[in-house]
């Protein structure tokens, strides 16, 4: 979960002042910035302290019961410290649990319902607009750097994954049209983005909710589906990353595009287990070979790929042989990232009603060898790149050095490049540049400008 993050600065006085606390995953982020950007259009300013606001959006998280407790805390801090507060995103779909630890706030709306949050600021200050000195970028406000930005591509999910409960907090998946996406991609770019981070709950299943639409966007035809969307945002000439690919065989169809530089060599699958018993009791797909067959020929194909996954160890049932069977996926399997939790039971998911729960330290034992296991493959993949020359964005100067990313590297969840001449060569945020790798370890890579 990611911690609030402060809006934009104030620019008038005399305007009515919104504060926003923004909590959870990069959806949840962009719900944010939808909302701040219709509050700047409307004449609001964003104030960063509870002192200033007049009123408080918070932007809440429910995934799992760290990320409500975050949620309450935040509510919480802002009710003491503004006592005008507003709660959206995932949690208020519980507007029990708020109500309940938070009697006083103004009004509590789910994800994506931009409406209810608008009508609820109007409700505690009203706009004072003016079109003529209110301007928004077009690219709308952002919280990331201006140089990278997420570019949501559906809501909800048509899966039902055991552990989950997001589909009955967002619904079934929406897909929005093509044409509207890579318009948004389109601005992003003319407003200095350089990098595109495609974000969904489930990338791969685009489309399907709308038959794979065709709409036009420069005089061409595209398909609302994965990989015409790739190809039309490979146009824009940015690097386009994407996230929440569920392993589907159609995926296939896109590793050519990364061979052929048109969408960076990078996946980011959540294979969640590797023991087919599991997988099917997590009610995901289950044919492990078929998926390391998979992963090998994409290698064939694009030698470059970066794969990230995320695994969910002691599953209620999951024995130590299944375990077993999960560190010798990872030591085939060769990932290049990976994140993985201990289970929780999340409230309301079905997968608690499963038998057989594992003993809490015997998960956390478990977590320890799985994170073991794969930090000596990380490690070792990344020591391969010593020698070779990646080609870098810049994120930021810190002191003497960039910190930038290569084509391997989310921003946020993965690692970065350090590049130790970075502010003696002069080299800015959002600016690409080639670096000598020289150093690595288990997450980062080292490293000085290429000559
Ligand atoms: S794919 Fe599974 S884990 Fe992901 S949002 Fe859908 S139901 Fe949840």
């Amino acid at each position: 979960m990611s911690t609030p993050r402060p809006a934009a600065p104030a620019r008038e006085p005399t305007n009515p002042k919104v504060g926003f606390v923004s909590l959870g995953c990069p959806k949840a982020l962009v719900d944010s910035e939808r909302i701040l950007t219709q509050l700047r259009v409307e004449g609001y300013d964003l104030v960063q302290s509870y002192n200033d606001a007049d009123v408080v959006v918070v932007n809440t998280c429910g995934f799992i019961d760290s990320a409500v407790a975050e949620s309450l805390d935040a509510i919480g801090e802002a009710m003491a410290e503004n006592g005008k507060v507003i709660v959206t995103g995932c949690l208020g779909k519980r507007e029990d649990v708020i109500r309940q630890a938070h009697p006083g706030v103004l009004s509590i709306s789910g994800p994506q319902d931009y409406g209810s949050v608008m009508n609820a600021v109007h409700a505690a200050v009203p706009p004072a607009h003016d079109p003529f000195i209110h301007l928004v970028p077009d690219t709308g406000i952002k919280l990331t750097p201006k140089h990278y930005a997420y570019l949501k591509i559906s809501e909800g999910c048509n899966h039902r994954c055991s552990f989950c409960i997001i589909p009955s907090m967002r619904g079934d998946l929406a897909s929005r049209p093509v044409d509207e996406v890579l318009r948004e991609a389109e601005k992003l770019a003319m407003g200095g983005v350089k990098e595109l981070l495609v974000i969904s709950q489930d990338t791969s299943a685009y489309g399907v909710d709308v038959k794979y639409a065709a709409r036009e966007w420069r005089g061409k035809p595209y398909q609302t589906r994965m990989k015409a969307l790739c190809e039309g945002l490979s146009e824009l000439g940015l690097w386009t990353r994407l996230h929440y690919v569920y392993p589907y065989p159609h995926v296939d169809e896109i590793i050519p595009l990364m061979a052929d530089g048109k969408l960076l060599p990078y996946l980011d699958i959540p294979f969640q287990h590797a023991s087919p018993r599991i997988l099917k009791l997590m009610k995901r797909p289950g044919a492990v070979d078929r998926t390391l067959g998979r992963i090998s020929r994409w290698r064939e194909i694009a030698p470059e790929l970066t794969i990230r996954s995320t695994f969910i160890v002691g599953f209620p049932g999951e024995t130590e042989a299944e375990f077993e069977e999960l560190l010798d996926f990872l030591d085939v399997a060769q990932l290049d990232r990976v994140g993985a939790f201990a289970y929780s039971p999340v409230e309301g998911a079905r997968a608690n009603e499963l038998p057989d729960p594992v003993d809490e330290d015997v998960k956390q034992e478990r977590l320890a060898r799985f994170m073991e296991r794969q930090a000596a493959i990380s490690t070792a993949r990344l020591e391969a790149k010593v020698g070779s020359v990646q080609r870098c964005l810049v994120d930021a100067i810190d002191g003497e050095l960039a910190i930038a990313r290569s084509m391997a590297d989310a921003p946020e969840i993965d690692g970065v490049v350090q590049v130790q001449d970075g502010r003696d060569a002069g080299l800015q945020p959002g600016q690409f540049v080639d670096v000598e790798i020289l150093g690595s370890d288990e997450h980062d890579l080292y490293g000085e400008v290429a000559v």
